[in-house]
């Protein structure tokens, strides 16, 4: 069967549309289960005057004139019934469930033995496939994952035409069906907008390139070298009409990596070493690109993923290079929405990007580079959205509505005209946003808050400037590690704090001393353990090994000389020993780099409060230190046992659940009653809702990503600290997190400020 199988998935794969698909699905699953019928109901979505139905739309073994006619509510029958549970149903005998509809016409009521699963998408079910038999018959537990196999090949197809509009081209399209489809992804920069799809097809594949004889390494270097200059000049183009359009000369940094990456370095050098070692360019230019992304995708976190991605497009562009590929001249459209498989920034240098509008991509998350570039433009973006049919996507119109992370194919009437108007509306918002940028973040009631950033790479850094951010609230340290081969040493550690601080003189940066563990691993160093977030993560590890602590905090006071704006933060303190350990080891750098004769000033020194145990000892804590930064990303982990990373259990976690919020009141309140500055670094800091609620708890900075820093200001400066306050008692007297959002979500709603949350509807 497995064989039957996998010829059935190759040949639906390589139908050219979906109508032949179901077709092959139909006739070979008939065959292989040796059953009487076979058939497909593909669910239509509900429009205003119309239910949701579930339509057949192949079947071999009933009547064929039932395609496109037979529809079936959600509430009827077994093949509703399938639908709804989004689960198999397997009868013996059908005709004997309560749930058995006989439909006329189709020659239903001969057959006995029913097997219906569902076909589902991303949690979303499609549709459902049916066997039926005419003898009363059991059908085995392979056959049902043969055809839930099936059923999950079918997805991707049938998604794909709904969103290319392949499905209402059909004889099945309803009347007066409407025929917007959403995709759905991840959110990747806020905003909605309209405009005209622009497929990037993948032209090149550097996995495909043949192995070929190579006459002189000389000139077959002269013309690899002579495409890398080429892509290096392109993106130097593409950094000027960027800080042009972005009305900044700071927004490009990200091309800056890029060029850097092109101009020298390990990726240009094994391309060097493998052509002088008699590869051809292609060769030696796909296994660079291979042994550099390699030792990305094995990271667990996933933004250093996704930076294999922006290598292997790299390589992309200097193929088309060397393949002198040229797509001609291209009529653009006015307002161009990116659209693509594995969309990078590098992509972006293909269009004139000062028509570009919206990016949608089908693989990557918030955290891609492109995605943080985006954000950086006010651009808005999906990530993600999965299973795209580009080519067929090509000048229809779209809308991003990057809140939520979904592109928004062909709208059409009322839900068109109801798009129109939020678009209007986001717009007036991104253009009242930018103008706060040196503004302060104050309350109508005149209370200050301290918006910094949270930053990774030095990239991020850009972005951060041209928001207004007020300092770097939390330097996460153990990315510069995670991207190296070994761990980094004292002077390579200076360097890159000290770009930061000098970027942030005059205004406070906090450098978190190495968080690794957990998810964030280093390949250089890996550590198995059962459970990680409860095992050598952070503080617990660099303790056992103080010369890596010792060097990095070595490392953070040199960088703070003359300068003088360090702050120290400890992660993953959980004990008073732990921080007392923590502390004389920075007194001994700081005295040992003294006698070296160094000028070193006295950082200030925090806490990470993201562990329950030291929720309960703020008040011991908070002595010990100057300021407290707290964790909310791993604060909810642990106070709710919930894995912040685990997909099935996403939806329990929520930080503003009312036991999170008690927990950081409590350490807001101690540790003010002894003067200390309390931050916010978590996620909760950028969220609007969250930040209503630490306004009212009277937090003095909250850090968060460059892109959600205008809305939180746009908020602060919406919300008396007083009504802030009052939110708060309700929220932390409340039983469920869901009520806790409704309320804020309607407390934003009332001060116009919805947009900040949802893209409407
Ligand atoms: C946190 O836990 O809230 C935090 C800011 O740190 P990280 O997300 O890096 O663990
Ligand atoms: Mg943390």
């Amino acid at each position: 069967m497995l064989d039957e199988l996998r010829r059935i998935v190759t040949e639906v794969t390589r139908s050219s549309d979906l109508r032949s698909a179901l077709d092959v699905i139909a006739h070979r699953v008939q065959n292989a289960l040796q059953v009487d019928v076979c058939s497909v109901y593909v669910l239509t979505p509900a429009e205003p005057n119309l239910e949701a139905a579930l339509v057949l739309q192949a079947t071999e073994g009933l009547n064929p004139a039932g395609i496109g006619r037979v529809r079936l509510n959600l509430n009827e029958g077994l093949v509703g019934l399938v639908a709804r549970r989004a689960e198999p149903v397997n009868l013996e005998n059908a005709p004997d469930h309560p749930a058995f509809k006989y439909i006329q016409d189709i020659g239903e009521e001969y057959y006995h033995g029913f097997l219906g699963v569902p076909i589902i998408h991303r949690g979303e079910v499609l549709g459902v496939l049916v066997v039926q038999s005419r003898a009363q018959r059991r059908f085995s537990a392979d056959q049902e994952s043969f055809l839930l196999t099936l059923a999950a090949q079918l997805a991707s197809g049938i998604r794909q035409a709904q969103v290319s509009g392949e499905l209402i081209q059909t004889r099945i399209a309803p009347p007066g069906w409407e025929a917007a489809v959403t995709a759905q992804g991840l959110p990747g920069s806020p905003g909605v907008v309209f405009g005209t799809a622009v497929p990037v097809l993948d032209v090149v594949d550097l996995d495909s390139i043949p192995e070929r004889p190579v006459e002189s390494p000389a000139s077959e270097w002269a013309v690899l070298s002579a495409a890398i200059d080429a892509v290096r000049n392109e993106f130097s183009q593409l950094k000027q009409d960027f800080s042009r359009a972005a009305g900044s000369t700071d927004e490009h940094i990200l091309f800056d990596a890029f060029i850097l990456m092109l101009s020298g370095g390990s990726l240009i050098d094994s391309m060097h070493e493998r052509v002088m070692a008699g590869h051809s360019a292609g060769i030696a230019l796909r296994d660079a690109v291979r042994e550099h992304t390699a030792v990305f995708e094995q990271m667990a976190d996933p933004y250093l993923r996704e930076r294999a991605q922006d290598i292997r497009d790299l390589g992309n562009r200097i193929l088309v290079k060397l393949q002198a590929r040229t797509q001609g001249p291209r009529q653009w459209p006015e307002r161009i929405v990116l659209i693509g498989h594995d969309l990078s920034a590098s992509h972006l240098a293909e269009i004139p990007t000062d028509r570009l509008v919206g990016i949608v991509s089908s693989s990557g998350s918030g955290s891609s580079h492109l995605a943080i570039l985006a954000r950086a433009l006010g651009i808005p973006a999906a990530m993600g959205v999965a299973d795209l049919p580009l080519a067929r996507l090509d000048g229809q119109e779209v809308v991003v509505d990057g809140y939520r992370g979904w592109l928004i194919v062909r709208p059409a009437g009322s839900y068109r005209q109801e798009l129109l108007r939020l678009a209007r509306e986001e717009a007036a918002l991104t253009a009242e946003l930018a103008a706060l940028s040196q503004e302060p973040a104050q309350t109508p009631d005149g209370v200050r808050i301290g918006l910094h950033v949270n930053i990774g790479l030095l990239a991020d850094m850009a972005p951060s400037r041209t928001v207004g951010a007020e300092g770097i609230g939390l330097y996460r340290t153990e990315v510069p590690f995670q991207i190296r081969k070994q761990f980094p040493g004292e002077a390579e550690q200076a360097s890159i704090y000290r770009e930061a601080m000098e970027t942030f003189r005059d205004q406070p940066v906090v450098l978190r001393t190495l968080d690794v563990g957990g998810d964030k691993p280093l390949s250089y160093f890996p550590i198995k353990e059962d459970n990680p977030f409860l095992g050598w993560r952070g503080i617990r590890l660099v303790l056992d090994h103080p010369e890596i602590f010792l060097t990095q905090i070595r490392a953070m006071l040199r960088a703070s000389i003359g300068l003088d704006n360090l702050g120290i933060l400890l992660p993953m303190i959980g004990s008073i020993d732990e921080l007392s350990t923590a502390r004389e080891y920075i007194d001994q750098a700081i005295s040992e780099l003294r006698e070296e004769g160094e000028p070193i000033a006295a950082p200030r020194i925090g806490v990470m409060i993201e562990v329950p145990s030291a929720v309960y000892q703020i008040d011991l804590i908070a002595e010990m230190v100057d300021f407290l930064s707290i964790g909310t990303n791993d604060l909810t982990q642990y106070i709710l046992a919930i894995d912040r990373n685990n997909e099935r259990v996403a939806s329990r976690y929520d930080a503003l659940h009312p036991a999170v919020l008690r927990a950081i009141s409590e350490v807001v309140d101690a540790g003010h009653l002894l003067g200390r500055e309390i931050t916010v670094c978590g996620e909760l800091a950028g969220d609007p809702m969250g930040a209503i609620l630490l306004l009212g708890l009277g937090v003095d900075v909250l850090s968060m990503s460059a892109g959600s820093l205008p809305r939180i200001k746009w908020v602060i400066r919406r919300f008396s600290a007083a009504d802030a306050r009052q939110y708060l008692a309700r929220a932390l007297a409340a039983r469920r997190p869901q009520d806790v959002r409704h309320m804020l979500y309607d407390a934003l709603v009332e001060r116009g400020l919805g947009g900040l949350v949802r893209a409407g509807g």
